[in-house]
C-alpha cells in the first residue's frame, strides 16, 4: 500500500531525508522513530503530497505522490503534528467545512460528519468552539478531519505529543480500530514503548536514513539480551568502592549511586551467571537488598543501535599483493 523508494530531500546543504526506503503492507500500523531533526516530518509531508522530494519516489496505493497527488490524496488521509482550527467556528461547523471542501453533499455530508464525530467522540461537543477544547480534544478534531473522506491511508505525525495518559489511550483505542478496519497507518513518534504496543513493526531513522525495520519483540531481542537483572546492593565502608569490585565483575555494570551503595545491572538472560553474580556479591560482603528480572525496553534498544552505528569504522586492512615471480 505505501511504497518510498530512495526518497531524497535536501534544505540547501542540509540533507534531511538522505536515502530512505520503505514498504507498508496493506493493513499494517507501523511506527516511525527518530529524535528531534531526524527527518520524520520532511518523510510524512514529502509522502502526503506536502512536498517535493529532491529525489526518489512514493507511490501510495499505485499512485505516485508527484506525478498524481491528487488521486493519493483522495486515499490519504494526513494528522499533521501542529493543527490549527478556526476561530468563531464551532466542531460540527468545522467538520462541515471540510466535508464540503471535500465534496460531500446534501444528507451524505451530514451522515458523514455524524459517522466522524462518533468515532471520535465528539459529538456531545458538536456545539463547542473548535478553538476552545483540551489538547486530546482537538487532537480528536484533528483526527476527524483526516477521517473525513474514510482513506486507506493515514499518515499521522506525533499524534499523542501533549496528550495526557487518558487522551493517549482514547488515541490508541482509536488507531486500534482504524488498523481493525484494515486501513494502513504511519505514526510517528517519541513514546516508543507505547508505538511498541500497537504498531506491527518499528521504522527507525536517523540522520535522514532508516537504521532499522523490525518488529518490537524482535528488536528489543536485537543486539544485546532482551532480559536483565537489576540488583540493588548496599556497602559497609564508601560506596565508590563498588566500582572497582563492578570493573572486576563480568556481565555486571552500575547503573547509578544511591546513598550507601549502588543500582547494579547484570547484563544477561543466563540464569547460572545471574546466579554466579549474586553469589559473589554475597562472599565479597555486598549488601544485597532486592533483584528483579527487567525486560528490555525498546528505548535501550534504540539507543544500542545508534551506539552501533556511531562505533568508529576500523581503518580498511590494506590489500599486500605478492611480489610478481621473476621473469624467467
Ligand atoms: P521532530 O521530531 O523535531 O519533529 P523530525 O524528525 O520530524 O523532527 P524534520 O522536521 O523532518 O525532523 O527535520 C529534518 C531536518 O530538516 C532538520 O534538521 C530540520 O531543521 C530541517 N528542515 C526541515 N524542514 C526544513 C525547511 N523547510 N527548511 C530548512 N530546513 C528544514
Amino acid at each position: 500500500m505505501i511504497s518510498v523508494e530512495n526518497l531524497h530531500r535536501s534544505f540547501g546543504d542540509l540533507k534531511a531525508v538522505d536515502g530512505v526506503s520503505f514498504t507498508i503492507d496493506s493493513g499494517r500500523v507501523v511506527g516511525f522513530v527518530g529524535a528531534n531533526g531526524a527527518g520524520k516530518t520532511t518523510t510524512m509531508r514529502i509522502m502526503a503530497t506536502l512536498d517535493h522530494p529532491s529525489s526518489g519516489r512514493v507511490v501510495l496505493g499505485g499512485h505516485n505522490v508527484v506525478h498524481h497527488p491528487a488521486k493519493a490524496r483522495r486515499i490519504l488521509g494526513w494528522m499533521p503534528d501542529s493543527f490549527g482550527t478556526y476561530e468563531h467556528m464551532t466542531v460540527l461547523e468545522y467538520l462541515d467545512f471540510y466535508a464540503r471542501a471535500l465534496g460531500y453533499r446534501g444528507k451524505e455530508r451530514l451522515a458523514r460528519v455524524q459517522e466522524v464525530m462518533d468515532f471520535t467522540d465528539l459529538t456531545p461537543l458538536a456545539d463547542r468552539m473548535s478553538n476552545k477544547m483540551s489538547k486530546g480534544q482537538t487532537q480528536r478534531l484533528c483526527l476527524g478531519r483526516a477521517l473525513l473522506h474514510d482513506p486507506q491511508v493515514l499518515i499521522m505525525d506525533e499524534p499523542a505529543a501533549g496528550l495526557d495518559p487518558k487522551a493517549r489511550i482514547e488515541l490508541k483505542n482509536l488507531i486500534r480500530i482504524l488498523s481493525q478496519e484494515g486501513r494502513t497507518i504511519l505514526i510517528s513518534s517519541h513514546i516508543l514503548s507505547e508505538l511498541g504496543e500497537m504498531c506491527d513493526s518499528l521504522l527507525f531513522i536517523d540522520k535522514g536514513r532508516i537504521v532499522h525495520h523490525g518488529d518490537a519483540d524482535t528488536l528489543k531481542r536485537s543486539g544485546q539480551n532482551e532480559q536483565t537483572t537489576i540488583v540493588n546492593v548496599e556497602v559497609a565502608g564508601d560506596p565508590r568502592a563498588l566500582q572497582n569490585w563492578a570493573l572486576t565483575a563480568a556481565h555486571v555494570k552500575i547503573l547509578d549511586e544511591t546513598k550507601r551503595g549502588a543500582r547494579l545491572c547484570i547484563d544477561s538472560a543466563d540464569e547460572q551467571i545471574v546466579a554466579g553474580v549474586l553469589r559473589r556479591l554475597v562472599t565479597d560482603q555486598i549488601l544485597v537488598l532486592d533483584f528483579h528480572r527487567e525486560e528490555r525496553r525498546l528505548e535501550d534498544a534504540f539507543v544500542d543501535i545508534l551506539a552501533d552505528l556511531n562505533k568508529p569504522k576500523p581503518p580498511p586492512v590494506p590489500v599486500v599483493l605478492p611480489p610478481p615471480p621473476p621473469a624467467v
